[in-house]
């Protein structure tokens, strides 16, 4: 036990590492990592000592070359959507490494409709969007639960700005992020004092998802404080945060250059 100012803290196990090995001896899945911030969370991890199962539903040889490229990896194709799926890949990385410490929910997809285009955006949009940001999500976070239980491990949801203002590529992807940070809020209460959910929110991020927004990056570069669109890195290093923050959770935090405090 440390004292400062009069109160006690605990020392984390987690914290006090030197930055090579904060995720040291920890496994951790990540969906969605053959590209994007998945990838880079996926390499910023391994960076910190982690070994990390990488996946993707389509992008096989993506993935392959991810796994390949870092210390100690696996790659496994799963969709997150398909019964059976989320818990084949909680199977894997057990088979491997025999725990989990972090479950990051960075699988997400969208459809690009202008909100007012309302005709556009039928209720078959809204079942494929949930489909994967929200109840894909919540499976494959329920198959992770019980052995990060286990670890007193930590669950990192990739969420959106678009959940936390009147913004994003379409009404039913933002409001599936809006329900995506109620769900972290909601099972960081109930997973406690075990389990730590936080999410993180970005704002417009340079992936091959958004790699054809140049309008939306201009507009970016006007209007936020921090005068330009995100990196894969910004968001991964916010993510690393989380994971090894002992005393953080049910927190949905920006990382947008400040775009929301301008909106
Ligand atoms: P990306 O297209 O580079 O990566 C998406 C990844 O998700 C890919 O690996 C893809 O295979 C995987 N994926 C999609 N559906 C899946 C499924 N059903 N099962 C398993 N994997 C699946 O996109 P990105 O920009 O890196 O986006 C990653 C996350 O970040 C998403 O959740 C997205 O909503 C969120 N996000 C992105 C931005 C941005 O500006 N790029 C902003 C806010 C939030």
């Amino acid at each position: 036990m440390v004292w400062e100012l009069g109160y006690p803290t605990a020392v984390s196990t987690l914290g006090n590492l030197s930055d090579n090995d904060r995720l040291a001896g920890r496994v951790a899945i990540v969906t969605g990592s053959s590209s994007g911030i998945g990838e880079e969370v996926a390499r910023r991890f391994a960076t910190a000592g982690a070994s990390v199962l990488v996946n993707s539903s389509r992008s096989v040889d993506a993935g392959l070359a991810v796994a390949e490229s870092l210390p100690d990896a696996h790659y496994v194709r799963a969709d997150i959507t398909v019964e059976g799926d989320p818990e084949r890949l909680v199977a894997a990385a057990l088979e491997r490494w025999g725990r989990i410490d972090v479950l990051v929910n960075n699988a997400g997809t969208t459809e690009v409709i202008p909100h007012h285009e309302l005709d556009r955006a039928g209720v078959e949009v809204w079942r494929r969007i949930f489909e994967v940001n929200v109840f894909g999500t919540w499976v494959m976070t329920m198959a992770a639960v019980p052995k990060l239980r286990e670890q007193r491990g930590t669950v990192v949801n990739i969420s959106s700005i678009a959940g936390l203002r009147a913004t994003g590529s379409s009404i039913p992807y933002a409001s599936s992020k809006a329900a995506l940070n109620h769900q972290t809020v909601l099972l960081a209460k109930v997973l406690g004092p075990e389990v730590r959910v936080n999410a993180v929110a970005p704002g417009l991020i340079d992936t091959p998802w958004t790699a054809d927004w140049d309008a939306v990056r201009e507009a970016v570069r006007q209007v936020a404080p921090l005068k330009r669109s995100g990196r894969v890195g910004d968001v991964a290093e916010m993510v690393l945060a989380l994971a090894t923050s002992s005393y953080v959770t049910g927190q949905v935090l920006a990382v947008d250059g400040g775009l929301t405090i301008a909106l």
